[in-house]
């Protein structure tokens, strides 16, 4: 086996070898999950605490069954009723929670880099559930994964991510682990949405929908995330979707078999058509819902191989 990781934090300390190992393992689990009988009992006997500091469905919900499904015991630490609201902090959370033994600790968190902090004061399997616009690891990977099953293959592919790269967590993601597997990636959208530095990120960049998806394998479209901007970054949601709202005249620049893909939660109409999000001739976008189950049942196997094998070595 080659994942030799102990937590998973994000892409960037990720190697090509473990990315694919942890694929082909979430590929057994695709079958899993399609089956009758659901259940693997890979994690027994084992705890998974789930933090969300800031609000999830689909990432959440995905993290709670996949951990069930391999017979965990899970439980969904209600953040807004906890001692945080009383001012204790990350850390001291983090430490009353590692006194009762978890083993694996699934942490949403609004601060790029808390995850990785709190991973260093605790004794158990971190998965970093999205940290600020910092990483969203198991996203890239549940993307990674549709792409590779709709397209046969995960390099050399031609992938545009559209939209509101500046504050995505899922781009930065994404571009690492689509990078280290040699795709070409292009980041479209308008120069105020574009991250600094991008210049360095091995990318891409087009502030013209149509030149941008020219020739395209794969549109990943991303939310405009108002919560993490503190001014105007466009005129008005008319004018982006004018300009980069991706409908079927733009995608038609895209080849002909490009697929469609968003991480959620969708804005119709803002960044994308809804009838075009619901075309399951283009879009993949419940496809990926789907393989995020698959993929957090294999990062939470193989995250648990390793934390046996280091609690049995000690
Ligand atoms: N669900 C994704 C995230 O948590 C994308 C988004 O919120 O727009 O980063």
């Amino acid at each position: 086996m080659t994942f030799r990781a102990n937590h998973l934090l994000g892409i960037e300390t990720l190697g090509p070898d473990e990315i694919v190992t942890l694929l082909d393992l979430a590929e057994s689990y695709v079958d899993l999950n399609r089956a009758g009988n659901k259940h693997a009992e890979v994690l027994g006997g084992m705890t998974q605490v789930n933090m969300f500091f800031e609000a999830s469905t689909r990432t959440q919900a995905s993290f709670e069954i996949a951990g069930k499904r391999l017979g965990a015991d899970v439980m969904n630490m209600a953040m807004a009723a906890s001692s945080i609201k009383k001012g204790e902090t990350l850390i001291d959370t983090a430490m009353t929670l590692n006194a009762m033994h978890p083993d694996l600790l699934v942490v949403r968190h609004p601060h790029s880099g808390a995850v990785d902090l709190l991973s260093q004061k605790v004794n158990c399997a971190v998965l970093n559930a999205g940290d600020g616009r910092h990483e969203h690891p198991t996203q890239a990977l549940l993307d990674a994964l549709t792409i590779r099953r709709s397209k046969g293959r995960l390099h050399r592919l031609n992938i545009a991510i559209c939209g509101d790269i500046a504050h995505s967590r899922v781009a930065r993601s994404n571009i690492l682990l689509l990078g280290k597997l040699e795709n070409r990636v292009r980041l479209v959208g308008p120069t105020t949405l574009m991250p600094s530095g991008v210049a360095d990120l091995g990318v891409e960049v087009y502030d013209d929908m149509r030149d941008g998806l020219a020739g395209c394998d794969v549109v990943m479209m991303l939310r405009l995330q108002k919560e993490r901007m503190d001014g105007g970054f466009i005129p008005s949601e008319r004018e982006y979707y004018h300009r980069y709202g991706l409908d079927t005249e733009k995608l038609a620049h895209a080849k002909e078999d490009a697929i469609v893909m968003h991480p959620g939660p969708m804005n119709r109409g803002v960044e994308i058509d809804g009838l075009l999000a619901d075309d399951i001739n283009r879009s993949v976008i419940q496809d990926q819902v789907e393989m995020g189950v698959a993929v957090r049942m294999a990062a939470m196997d193989l995250l648990a191989q390793n934390l046996r094998a280091s609690r049995e070595a000690a």
